[in-house]
C-alpha cells in the first residue's frame, strides 16, 4: 500500500485512518469514512481501485468535482473516467468500450446515471471490484445537501450485493450517519470517525470594525495567494468585489443573481489561478477541491458552526497553513435573527436559533478556538493549547476587551519560509504553462508543497526529484526533466 501511494501519488505516509478505510475496503467489508473535508478521503477509495482486480465505481455529486478528481488520477497515470451528462454520446462510447475491455480503473458517475438502462447493462456486465459513494450525506435528508437521486443508489447494492460499498462523508451527526448506513443498506460496516481537527488551519475571530481595510491588510500580506471572501448577501459581495477591484486585487464576484455563464466563467478562473480572490455569497465552494487556498474570510459570521467547518474547510487542503478569519459583530447577529424569525415552522426555527447561539457563544468565548469547535463536534482537543487561533496566541483577550483594543492582529500569522521565493515564483510560472497546455489546473500538476519544497531542497538529478512529496514514478517522466532544467537554469544564475 505504501508502495502505491509514492508510486501514483508521490505521499510518504497515510494520513489518520486513510490505511484503516483501505485496507478494510480491500478485505471486502463495506465501510463509512467520515473525516473532515480536507481530510483526504478520496485516497480512501483510489487506492482500492488500484489494488483490486476490477472496476471501482465512484458515486459523485457534482460533474465538476468529477473532472477535477479524474484529471489529477490521470496526471499520475492512473486509468480513470467519468461519464456524465457533459459528455458527447461518442465520448460517452469510448469509455464505455474501456469499461468493456477492462482498461478502466475509476469510473466516476452521478447516481441520476444509474436509471439509464443501456449504462445499467453495461456495469452488469463488468468484473465491479467496489462502490463507493462520495459525500454519501447526500442520501440523509437530515443533512445540508439531501439529493434525492442518491436513493437510487440502494438498487444499485442490490444489484451487487457481494460487492463492498465504502460511504464517504465530513458530515459527523448521528442521524446522517444512521441514514447513510439503512438507506445504502451497508452490511456489518466498519465505522471509521477521524480527528475533525484541521492542523494547518490559524482560526483567527475578529472583531468587524473596519472589515474591509482589515481584508485589504490581510490580502495585502498574501500577494498572489488564494482568497474566498464569503458575505451574507448579493449586495455585500457585489460592493466588496468592487472595492477591492478599485484597489487593484485580482478579484471576481459570485453569487446566485449572477448568469450561470458568467459563474461558471469565474469559478474557472478562480480554480485556474488566472484570478486570486473570489468575493462570494455561500452559494460558493460547494464542488471545489481547489488545494492551495490560502485565507478565508467571513465578511459576516455563518449561521452555524457546521457550514462553518465546512467553509473553512476549503483553505489549505495541501496542508499548508492557511487562514480563517471570521468578522463578528452583535449587527450581524441581529440580521441573522431576523430571518430566522421568518421560519414558519417553529421546531425548525427553534433549531437555527440554538445553532446561531452556539455560533455566537464560539465568538465570544474565550475558549482556544480549536478546542471549542472540536468540542461542538464531540471530540475532546488532546492539548492545553493549539498555539494556531487567536486565543492561544494571546493576540486579544476577549470579544468585549477588543472593541476597546482593536488591535491589528494579522502579521503575527505570517508563515515563516525556508524556501527560496524567486524560484517558487518561477516554478509556479512553469506549472501554469504545464497547466494551460493540458487545459487542467495549476494543483493538479504539482501542489504547492510540491513547488515550495523544490525550491527548498533544490533537486538536480531524477532521483533527487522523486523524493519530493507529491512525485510520483508517472510525474517524474512527464515533468521531471522540466522542473530539473528549471531549478539547474535558477543555480547556473
Ligand atoms: P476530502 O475529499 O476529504 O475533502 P481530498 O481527498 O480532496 O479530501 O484530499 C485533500 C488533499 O489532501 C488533496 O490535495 C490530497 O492530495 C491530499 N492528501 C490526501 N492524502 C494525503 C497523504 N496521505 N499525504 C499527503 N497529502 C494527502
Ligand atoms: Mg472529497
Ligand atoms: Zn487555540
Amino acid at each position: 500500500m505504501e508502495d502505491i501511494l509514492k508510486r501514483y501519488f508521490g505521499h510518504e505516509e497515510f494520513r489518520p485512518t486513510q490505511r484503516e478505510v483501505i485496507e478494510k475496503a480491500i478485505q471486502g467489508k463495506d465501510v463509512l469514512a467520515v473525516m473532515p473535508t480536507g481530510g483526504g478521503k478520496s485516497l480512501c477509495y483510489q487506492i482500492p481501485a488500484l489494488k483490486l482486480p476490477g472496476l471501482t465505481i465512484v458515486i459523485s455529486p457534482l460533474i465538476s468535482l468529477m473532472k477535477d478528481q479524474v484529471d489529477g488520477l490521470k496526471v499520475n497515470g492512473i486509468p480513470a473516467e467519468y461519464i456524465n451528462s457533459s459528455l458527447s454520446s461518442l465520448e460517452a462510447l469510448n469509455i464505455e468500450m474501456g469499461i468493456m475491455n477492462g482498461e478502466i480503473k475509476l469510473l466516476y458517475i452521478a447516481p441520476e446515471r444509474l436509471n439509464s438502462s443501456s449504462f445499467m447493462s453495461l456495469i452488469r456486465l463488468s468484473e465491479i471490484s467496489l462502490i463507493a459513494v462520495d459525500e454519501a450525506h447526500c442520501i440523509s435528508e437530515w443533512g445540508h445537501d439531501f439529493r434525492p437521486s442518491y436513493r437510487e443508489l440502494k438498487s444499485l447494492r442490490e444489484l451487487f450485493p457481494d460487492t463492498p460499498v465504502m460511504a464517504l462523508t465530513a458530515t459527523a451527526t448521528e442521524r446522517v450517519r444512521d441514514d447513510i448506513v439503512s438507506e445504502l443498506g451497508l452490511k456489518e460496516p466498519e465505522i471509521f470517525v477521524s480527528s475533525f481537527d484541521r492542523k494547518n488551519l490559524n482560526l483567527i475571530v475578529l472583531y468587524k470594525k473596519d472589515s474591509f481595510d482589515k481584508i485589504v491588510d490581510l490580502l495585502n500580506e498574501r500577494e498572489g495567494e488564494s482568497a474566498i471572501i464569503y458575505c451574507f448577501s448579493r449586495k455585500d459581495v457585489e460592493n466588496i468585489a468592487k472595492r477591492l477591484k478599485e484597489k487593484g486585487f485580482s478579484v471576481l464576484p459570485y453569487h446566485a443573481g449572477l448568469d450561470g455563464e458568467v459563474r461558471r466563467k469565474n469559478q474557472e478562473l478562480f480554480i485556474k489561478d488566472d484570478v486570486h480572490i473570489i468575493v462570494a455569497t455561500i452559494a460558493f465552494g460547494m464542488g471545489i477541491d481547489k488545494s492551495n487556498v490560502r485565507l478565508i474570510v467571513h465578511h459576516t459570521f455563518p449561521k452555524t458552526l457546521e457550514g462553518y467547518y465546512q467553509e473553512i474547510g476549503r483553505a489549505g487542503r495541501d496542508g499548508l497553513p492557511s487562514d480563517c478569519v471570521l468578522f463578528y459583530s452583535s449587527a450581524d447577529m441581529r440580521k441573522h435573527e431576523f430571518f430566522i424569525d421568518k421560519i414558519e415552522d417553529s421546531d425548525a426555527k427553534y433549531m437555527e436559533h440554538e445553532k446561531l447561539k452556539k455560533v455566537m457563544n464560539y465568538c465570544e468565548s474565550s475558549l482556544c478556538r480549536r478546542r471549542h469547535i472540536l468540542r461542538y463536534f464531540g471530540e475532546e482537543y488532546p492539548h492545553e493549547k493549539c498555539n494556531k487561533c487567536d486565543i492561544c496566541l494571546g493576540i486579544k483577550k476577549t470579544y468585549t476587551e477588543q472593541h476597546v483594543l482593536d488591535n491589528k492582529p494579522i502579521s503575527s500569522f505570517e508563515k515563516k519560509t525556508d524556501y527560496d521565493m524567486g524560484l517558487f515564483i518561477r516554478l509556479k510560472i512553469l506549472r501554469r504553462k504545464l497547466a494551460n497546455d493540458k487545459n487542467v489546473p495549476s494543483y493538479i500538476i504539482f501542489s504547492d508543497v510540491s513547488l515550495q519544497e523544490m525550491a527548498s531542497v533544490l533537486p538536480t538529478t531524477r532521483g533527487e526529484f522523486l523524493r519530493i512529496k507529491g512525485v510520483g514514478q508517472h510525474k517524474l517522466d512527464d515533468y521531471g526533466d522540466l522542473f530539473i532544467k528549471e531549478i539547474k537554469g535558477f543555480l547556473g544564475e
